[in-house]
C-alpha cells in the first residue's frame, strides 16, 4: 500500500501519467523503494541498540536474541532480530554482526549510518539498473540517466522558474521517448518530411527536417558530428557534462519541437 502511494506521488510530482514506468519516475529523482527506506531505519535502530552500554537492558536483550538467532536456538525465528538479519544479508552487512558476536565491537553511530546508507544505495541501484537495462521500453532511459540520482533537469528547473513549462515538457520527453526504429513494421509516416518513424518525439528531436535549422544551432553547442543519430539524442536528454547555458538552450529546443507531442 505504501509502495503504491509512493509510486502515485512520484508520478503526480513529475506530471507523468499513471501508466508511466515506475522505475523511470523513481530513477529520475533518485528515489529508492520505500521498502529500502524502512529497512534503513530498522538497521539504524539495530545500530543504536548495539552501541548502547553493555549494562543497558535493551542492549542485553538484543545481544541475547542475536545469539539465539545466530546459533539456531529458536525453532521458528520471528520478530525484530529475524527480520533485521534478513535485511543485513540482503545488503551484505551480516559480517558486522558476525564480528560483533566474536569481538563485541560494532561501528559507532556515524560510521554505521554511513555504511548502511552506502550499502543500501549500492544494492538498490544495482537492482534498478538490472531492471531498466532488461526492459525494452526503458532502453533509451537507461542510456539517458543510468544512475539512481536526481537528473540535472531538476537543478535547472529550481534555478530558473521561467523554464517551468519547458522543463515539464523535457521530463515528459525523457519518460516517453523511445529509440526510433524506421525498420519496424509498426511505423508511421511523418507528414512534414516523409520519413518513417516509430517514436514521434525522437523523430522530432533528431530527424525531422522541419526543425533542421534550430537543431543545427543546438548542435554547434555540443560540437557533435552527427545530428541524426541516437548518441546525439542521448547526449541532449542526459544534460550531463554541459554548462547551464547549453542545458537551457537544449531544454528550450526540446520544448519547441515536442510541446505539442506530449
Ligand atoms: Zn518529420
Amino acid at each position: 500500500m505504501l509502495e503504491r502511494a509512493q509510486r502515485h506521488v512520484v508520478k503526480l510530482m513529475l506530471g507523468l501519467n499513471s501508466r508511466t514506468k515506475t522505475d523511470i519516475c523513481q530513477g529520475f529523482i533518485g528515489w529508492c523503494s520505500l521498502e529500502s527506506y524502512i529497512s534503513t531505519q530498522k538497521l539504524f535502530f539495530l545500530g543504536q541498540l548495539l552501541n548502547l552500554s553493555a549494562h543497558c537492558l535493551p542492549h542485553q536483550i538484543c545481544v541475547n536474541r542475536l545469539l539465539e538467532y545466530r546459533y539456531n536456538c529458536c525453532e521458528q525465528p520471528r520478530g525484530f532480530i529475524a527480520e533485521v538479519s534478513k535485511i543485513l544479508k540482503r545488503y551484505n552487512l551480516s559480517n558486522y554482526i558476525e564480528d560483533f558476536i566474536i569481538s563485541r565491537t560494532f561501528p559507532n553511530k556515524v560510521r554505521w549510518k554511513k555504511l548502511v546508507r552506502d550499502s543500501v544505495k549500492l544494492i538498490e541501484t544495482r537492482k534498478w539498473l538490472e531492471r531498466i537495462k532488461h526492459d525494452e521500453d526503458m532502453q533509451l532511459f537507461s542510456e539517458i540517466h543510468p544512475t539512481l540520482e536526481s537528473h540535472p533537469i531538476f537543478s535547472l528547473w529550481s534555478s530558473d522558474p521561467s523554464l517551468n513549462n519547458a522543463c515539464s515538457v523535457f521530463v515528459k520527453v525523457c519518460a516517453y521517448a523511445r529509440i526510433n526504429d524506421p525498420t519496424s513494421s509498426d511505423r508511421l509516416l511523418c507528414e512534414h518530411c516523409g520519413l518513417f518513424l516509430t517514436c514521434n518525439l525522437s523523430h522530432a528531436i533528431v530527424e525531422c527536417v522541419l526543425f533542421m535549422q534550430k537543431r543545427l544551432d543546438v548542435m554547434k553547442l555540443y560540437s557533435h558530428e552527427e545530428a541524426t543519430d541516437n548518441k546525439f539524442l542521448v547526449k541532449m536528454l542526459s544534460l550531463s557534462n554541459v554548462d547551464d547555458y547549453v542545458r537551457k538552450q537544449t531544454v528550450l529546443f526540446i520544448f519547441l519541437v515536442c510541446e505539442g507531442l506530449v
